[in-house]
C-alpha cells in the first residue's frame, strides 16, 4: 500500500524556477484528476510524461501542441512548498504510471498477446510498474520513486536511497542545508543553500563549511554546535555504503565491491551497489568488469533503469548485450 495518502484535489503554493532560481511571488497551483494548473497555465494530465525531482523542486515534462498544432515537448520547473511537494509529485507519478500501463496493455492486446502484459505495484508509492517483456528477477525497481523491492517488501526506499544528483552514485540520500556565517566585527555575512545529496557528498560539503567557518571570528562555534546536534553514529551498512562509495568514486571497483560486503550481506547483488561498481569500472576503462557486473545486475533486477541509462551514456554496447543476454535467461 502507498505510504502517502493522495487527495483527489490538491491546492498548493509554488514559485516558478528559472535558471535554478525561484522567480516572482508565490502563486497558487491546483492539481485534480485531469489537469495541473500553475497560476494561469493549464496542463492536461494526459500530456505529462515525466516528473523529475531536483532537490526540493520538480521539473515537469509534458507534450502539448505548438503554434502549428504539432505535438511538442515542453518542461516547467516549480518549487512546491510544504507537505504538498511530495503529494504533487506522487499524484503526477500515479497519473503517468496509469497511462503507461494502459498503453502497454493495449499494445499487448493489439499484438494478439494479452497474456504478455505484466506489471507490479510499487509497495512505497503505489505506482504500477510496467514489466512487460522483462524477465522475473529478485528485485524490482520503481522508476517513479526509486524504491528497490522484492517479494519480502521494500529493500531500499526511494525516500532514503537513490542515485545522487551531485556525484551520480547510488547511496543514502539526505536533505542538507549548506550554510555560511561570517562575523568580522564590522562585517557579517550569512548564506544558505538547500541540497539533496548522498552522505559522501554531504561530508565533502561539511568539510568546505568547516574550513570556511574558520574565516570568521565566531563562525566556528555555530558550525560545531549544529554538527554536535545532528551527529548520529552510522550503522554498519551505512559505513559500508560510505566506504564503498568513496572507493567507487576513485575508480576502484574491486575494492568498492569488498567494502560493500555488509551491504551485500543485507541485500545480495543489490542493483544500486553494482551500479556504483560499474561506474568505477568506467572510470578506469575496465570493459570486462563492466560486462560482468552488468550481467549480474540485470540478473538481479531486470528493471533497473539507471544502469541502462549509464551503459547507454557511456556507449557500452558489449555490456548492454551482456545485460540483454542475462535478461533472456
Ligand atoms: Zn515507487
Ligand atoms: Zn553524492
Amino acid at each position: 500500500m502507498p505510504t502517502l495518502p493522495v487527495p483527489d484535489l490538491i491546492e498548493f503554493k509554488f514559485q516558478f524556477i528559472r535558471d535554478g532560481k525561484a522567480v516572482g511571488w508565490k502563486k497558487r497551483g491546483l492539481l485534480d484528476e485531469s489537469r495541473l494548473v500553475l497560476d494561469k497555465q493549464e496542463i492536461p494530465l494526459t500530456g505529462v510524461t515525466r516528473v523529475i525531482r531536483v532537490r526540493r523542486r520538480l521539473l515537469i515534462q509534458y507534450v502539448e501542441p505548438d503554434s502549428d498544432g504539432q505535438p511538442t515537448s515542453w518542461s516547467v520547473a516549480v518549487g512546491v512548498y510544504g507537505r504538498w511537494f511530495a503529494m504533487v509529485k506522487r499524484k503526477l507519478d500515479l497519473s503517468i504510471a496509469t497511462r503507461l500501463l494502459e498503453e502497454a496493455r493495449d499494445q499487448c492486446r493489439d499484438r494478439g498477446q494479452p497474456n504478455e502484459f505484466r506489471s507490479q505495484a510499487c509497495p512505497h508509492c503505489g505506482c504500477g510498474i510496467d514489466l512487460t517483456g522483462l524477465p522475473r528477477t529478485t528485485y524490482i525497481y520503481c522508476p517513479f520513486c526509486e524504491t528497490v523491492f522484492n517479494d519480502s517488501g521494500i529493500c531500499t526506499c526511494g525516500d532514503d536511497y537513490g542515485v545522487c544528483g551531485t556525484c551520480g552514485l547510488f547511496g543514502r540520500i539526505v536533505d542538507f542545508t549548506e550554510w555560511y556565517f561570517f562575523f568580522l566585527l564590522v562585517f557579517w555575512y550569512f548564506q544558505t543553500r538547500e541540497h539533496r545529496l548522498c552522505t559522501s557528498c554531504r561530508s565533502s560539503l561539511r568539510w568546505g563549511m568547516f574550513w570556511a567557518s574558520l574565516g570568521g571570528l565566531v563562525s566556528i562555534f555555530p558550525y560545531l554546535f549544529t554538527r554536535l546536534l545532528t551527529a548520529r553514529p552510522p550503522s554498519r551498512v551505512q559505513r559500508a555504503l560510505r566506504r564503498g562509495g568513496r572507493l567507487a568514486r576513485k575508480g576502484k571497483p574491486d575494492a568498492a565491491g569488498n567494502a560493500y560486503g555488509p551491504a551485500y550481506d543485507r541485500w545480495p547483488d543489490h542493483p544500486g551497489l553494482l551500479f556504483n561498481e560499474i561506474t568505477a569500472c568506467f572510470k578506469v576503462g575496465d570493459q570486462r568488469g563492466t560486462e560482468d557486473r552488468s550481467e549480474r545486475l540485470f540478473r538481479a533486477c531486470s528493471s533497473y533503469y539507471p544502469a541502462e541509462e549509464l551503459l547507454r551514456r557511456n556507449s557500452a554496447p558489449a555490456a548492454l548485450a551482456a545485460a540483454a543476454q542475462a535478461d533472456a535467461v
